[in-house]
């Protein structure tokens, strides 16, 4: 198969289609595309419709169509602007085309009594209907009918390549292919199992679709072409996960031995029980960490359901059997505190914890990286800073990841290569409160194992969420007067800092302003991501001590803050934010014995999408049940965070729309991983996006 493959004319560089030199390639590798199979997968996100003419009496505004008919008119209109108009009309109405830039032979080309045939967006316009700037062929006679049933295809380009020179690149690529056709890497059996279609006719159905006879074009996703290429990409990404973890296994890791008696020490010390469903977690990372391969676990566990005593626990672990730990948080402000409980815990222990970010000084900076590189420094905390270069661990043994649904696919790996020493590669544990449905995790997180925290600490009471619109205000400030008095404070939160003038959102300097004037006799202080961090240490460190009574911040605090005597928040603009993000924030608070009350505040109307959103965060407070909303509100992308991170999952597939396929899909790919091995290889080059791209997590 492998040899039968390599002679492939798709594997073929792409060099080797006519008129393209080294110049055309290197633009086309921007695209992700090297060989001639990448053109071939290289989907139009679009299609124009050039297979009928739309009489001009059936035209609606901002239709990208085309239209055809007699000259009546040409004029240089320069009353204003250079233009050069040609009103034309079919037995149903007239219309214009409308250029700016022509020469002269153009211009004569254009006569009154010719016909023309125009493609291009219509747009209303003083003079009725008008195209700017169309594709635009003039004819002496009637234009004859369009050739091509079929659609045109539109895709993303690059420096260099137009429109029609890529149409001619991905046709040459089909020609290229047309003595072998592009291979099958389904098998047969599955082929028809699933009543999928050949890989050819969806090839080509999805780079230029046939219009039906009822004229409609059917792109959607239950068009035989893109199910079968999206089911194909699926298996292709579910093999490539499930290889990851067989490569992972059959690295080598330390097995962590402790030498002392550092983790029974630390459970001594905490103030409180650590709750079945912890102790079940870390009993399953303390087996991953005695392993000599390396763990990569997730766990999964809802707002202050108590990941941190988790991470502490392996950490603890890992210590004690003479390896570094590294701790990474998406902000400055979630590894400041994570410096502060890992401090608390473990300083009087006798273990140093240190902590490395973008912003310390020169100096202080050194200090810590020369403990880390020494090994006197058993456990360090930082941000994105802790994967820069110049970074170096003596013995790092274990990478712990919080909120990892905030990072980037690529820096948790740097971070992974640094621990490379000895040939063995660091055990690690990917901490998120996002948690996702079942079969998306085992879709997405196949090359992971998953823990569950499922309970919450004993005496947490559920916090009560209101929504009111923006007079709901008063309402929230005599709240937070009747519970300061009893000793409690508050969050205020706002999407952003400063007053905007395109955005009708709340910002958070106003609402300082307007929370101080209401609330004289009370502490206000207002946090953001522009602050230096000392000063923002500084604000939570008094926050944290009780100096400060309402908190007003933007949702720098969204992730991983924690004062339990803090037990309302109130968020301006929830409307303009995600399930998720609010389930975040209002997890900041109900961290205490107190009830604790979430204020939503909406501006203006609410569409029928937020009206839902704010009503699920009224109704619960479990972590699951929302994601799963948002994931039926919103789409998965920004639930697995690949769209904060701005990388491409997939070339075709779509969530949620094609989760109907995952149990097919999962079902395939155990099948060719058990009986087909030699489709393999072949699905997994042919779909990647570029190197690396699957190792997502
Ligand atoms: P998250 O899972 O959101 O990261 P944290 O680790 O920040 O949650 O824990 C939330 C709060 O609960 C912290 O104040 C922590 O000290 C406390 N906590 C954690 N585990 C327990 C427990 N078993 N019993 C009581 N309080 C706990
Ligand atoms: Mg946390």
């Amino acid at each position: 198969m492998e040899t039968v493959l390599n002679s492939h004319p798709e594997e073929n560089p792409v060099t080797e289609l006519p008129r393209i030199g080294p110049k055309l390639a290197s633009n086309l590798e921007k695209l992700g595309i090297f060989q001639v199979k990448d053109l071939l997968f290289h989907f139009p996100y679009r299609f124009q419709d050039k297979t009928r003419t739309v009489p001009i009496g059936a035209l609606v505004n901002a239709q990208t169509v085309m239209v055809a008919g007699r000259i009546v008119s040409v004029n240089d209109n320069i009353r204003y602007r250079r233009a050069l108009i040609v009103r034309f009309e079919d037995d149903s109405g007239r219309m214009s085309m409308r250029l700016f830039h022509y020469s002269y032979k153009q211009k004569t080309a254009l006569e009154r009594g010719s016909w023309i045939r125009c493609f291009g967006e219509v747009r209303i316009s003083q003079h009725g209907y008008e195209m700017v700037h169309p594709e635009y062929s003039v004819f002496q006679y009637p234009p004859p009918a369009p050739q091509s049933d079929r659609l045109t295809p539109v895709y993303r380009l690059t420096e260099g390549i137009g429109q029609p020179m890529m149409r001619k690149i991905v046709n040459a690529a089909f020609d290229h292919c047309t003595q072998r056709p592009v291979a099958e890497l389904l098998p047969l059996d599955v082929i028809r199992r699933y009543d999928l279609c050949s890989i050819g006719s969806a090839l080509k159905d999805i780079h230029s679709p046939l219009v039906s006879e009822s004229g409609l074009t059917a792109v959607d996703a239950d068009q035989p072409a893109k199910r079968r290429l999206i089911f194909e990409e699926l298996v292709s990404f579910q093999i490539a996960r499930r290889q990851q973890k067989q490569l992972r296994q059959s690295s080598e890791a330390a097995c962590m031995q402790p030498a002392g008696d550092l983790s029974r020490r630390l459970k001594d010390s905490l103030k409180f029980t650590p709750t079945d469903s912890q102790r079940t977690v870390i009993r399953e990372i303390l087996a991953d960490l005695k392993k000599a391969t390396p763990m990569l676990r997730l766990v999964q566990g809802d707002v202050g359901s108590g990941k941190t005593l988790v991470a502490a626990a392996a950490a603890a672990w890992v210590v004690d059997s003479g390896y570094q730990v590294a701790v990474m948080a998406p902000t400055e402000l979630l590894a400041e505190q994570h410096l502060k409980t890992f401090y608390d815990w473990f300083a009087p222990l006798g273990i140093e914890v240190l902590l490395l970010t973008g912003r310390m000084s020169a100096k202080i900076r050194r200090q810590v990286e020369r403990g880390m590189k020494g090994g006197q420094t058993r456990i360090v905390i930082g941000t994105h800073a802790l994967f820069q270069e110049g970074v170096e661990f003596k013995r790092l043994g274990l990478i712990i990841v919080d909120e990892q649904h905030r990072f980037g696919v690529g820096q948790r790996f740097a971070l992974r290569e640094k621990g490379v020493a000895d040939q063995q590669v660091p055990h690690q544990l990917v901490m998120t409160a996002t948690p996702i449905p079942r079969t998306l995790a085992m879709a997405f997180y196949a090359d992971l194992d998953v823990s569950s925290i499922t309970e919450l600490p004993p005496g947490r009471i559920p916090v009560t969420t209101e929504v009111f619109s923006t007079g709901g205000r008063e309402q929230a400030i005599r709240k937070i007067e009747s519970l300061c008095a009893a000793g409690q404070q508050a969050y205020w939160v706002c999407p952003i800092i400063d007053k905007s003038e395109v955005l009708d959102v709340e910002s958070a300097v106003e609402a300082q302003k307007y929370v101080e004037q209401s609330l004289p006799a009370r502490r206000v202080a207002l946090i953001h991501g522009r602050l230096k961090s000392d000063q923002k240490d500084r604000i939570m460190n008094s926050f944290r001590a009780g100096e400060i009574d309402v908190l007003v911040a933007t949702t720098v605090i969204e992730v991983g803050v924690d004062v339990p005597n803090a037990s309302l928040m109130v968020i301006e603009s929830a409307e303009r934010m995600g399930l998720s993000q609010l389930h975040q924030l209002r997890g900041r608070v109900g961290r205490g014995a107190a009830q604790a009350m979430c204020v939503l505040l909406y501006r203006g109307k609410l569409s029928e999408m937020a009206r839902k959103r704010l009503q699920v965060m009224r109704e619960t407070t479990d972590g699951f049940r929302i994601a799963e909303q948002d994931l039926r509100l919103r789409g998965a992308g920004e639930l697995l965070g690949t769209r904060q991170t701005g990388a491409q999952m997939f070339r075709i597939a779509e969530f949620p729309r094609d989760r109907e396929l995952l149990d097919d899909v999962i079902e395939v790919a155990e099948l060719l991983l058990s009986q087909q091995p030699e489709f393999v290889q072949p699905l997994i080059r042919r779909w990647a996006i570029r190197e690396g791209q699957y190792s997502a997590v």
